[in-house]
């Protein structure tokens, strides 16, 4: 039997294939330059659907992630007093030093999770749960998603905005993502929303064959800075890497807080 390459578990330079990021359109709007919805008791519908065209716009074009971000309210899981940038594509604080992702990178890294599928992920695992908002939309486009954290003040936030959402496919688990989670793998997708030096070796083991994983790495830059996205393909013939765009993600840690 063929062996399939063993993975180095701190990513070098020269294993990892770069490939040209294909430029934005010029003009491309962005979404901050939606009018900002008018406190809680906006029309939150009409504004998440100009969300999705701009992303549209950016250049999102899966219709399963674009269907799922124009459902989930990403106002429910912001801070009162930040409600009115919720639609804006613009990282926000969501406590504890942390913070919920662009719309446009959420979009951006779902749409390349799903690789173009007909069908809906089967199932997939995030760490980094935050406020809950990516692991929300995620549940629209897979089967089964678990998703870890590793402070409790944001586990139990993000239990706290999805309580009245009864997304019954989703299961928050307070733990070190770094370890991912044995106890549900092998997924058809595993997401991060926070960047280390490398990949957790665990991660690639607990891929299934065919399965994606979409990441943020540090450390390709000059003396180690930067940080860009990954997309990892466990195929039959082995580990296929590629690293995409520069990102701006929160540090992956290890342990609990
Ligand atoms: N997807 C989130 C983004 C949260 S920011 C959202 O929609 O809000 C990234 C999160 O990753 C932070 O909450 C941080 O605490 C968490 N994180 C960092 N290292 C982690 C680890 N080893 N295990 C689990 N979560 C981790």
């Amino acid at each position: 039997m063929k062996q399939r390459p063993s993975f180095p578990a701190k990513l070098a330079p020269s294993a990892v294939k770069a490939v040209p990021v294909a430029p934005k359109p010029s003009g491309t709007p962005t979404l901050s330059a939606l009018a900002r919805p008018q406190g809680l008791g906006m029309d939150s519908v009409a504004v998440r659907m100009r969300m999705v065209e701009l992303l549209r716009k950016q250049g999102v074009s899966d219709e399963a992630v674009l269907g799922a971000m124009g459902t989930v309210e990403r106002h429910r899981f912001v801070d009162s007093a930040l409600v009115n940038q919720a639609y804006e594509d613009t990282s926000l604080p969501i406590g504890l030093g942390q913070t919920i992702s662009k719309p446009g990178v959420v979009a951006r890294m779902l749409e390349l999770l799903r690789n173009g599928a007909s069908a809906p992920l089967g199932r997939v695992l995030e760490i980094g749960t935050g406020c809950g908002y990516q692991a929300a939309v995620l549940s629209k486009i897979a089967h089964e998603v678990y998703s870890v954290e590793r402070l409790r003040g944001l586990h139990d936030k993000a239990r706290e905005n999805l309580r009245n959402l009864r997304v019954h496919n989703l299961h928050l688990l307070f733990g070190d993502g770094m370890l991912g989670y044995a106890k549900g793998a092998p997924y058809a997708g595993i997401i991060a929303a926070a960047g280390g030096e490398a990949l957790p070796q665990q991660w690639i083991d607990q891929l299934a064959m065919g399965g994606r994983l979409v990441a943020p790495v540090a450390g390709q830059g000059p003396r180690g800075t930067g940080q860009c996205l990954l997309v990892l393909d466990k195929t039959p013939q082995g580990l296929r890497q590629v690293l995409l765009e520069a990102v701006h993600f929160v540090p992956l840690k290890s342990g609990l807080a």
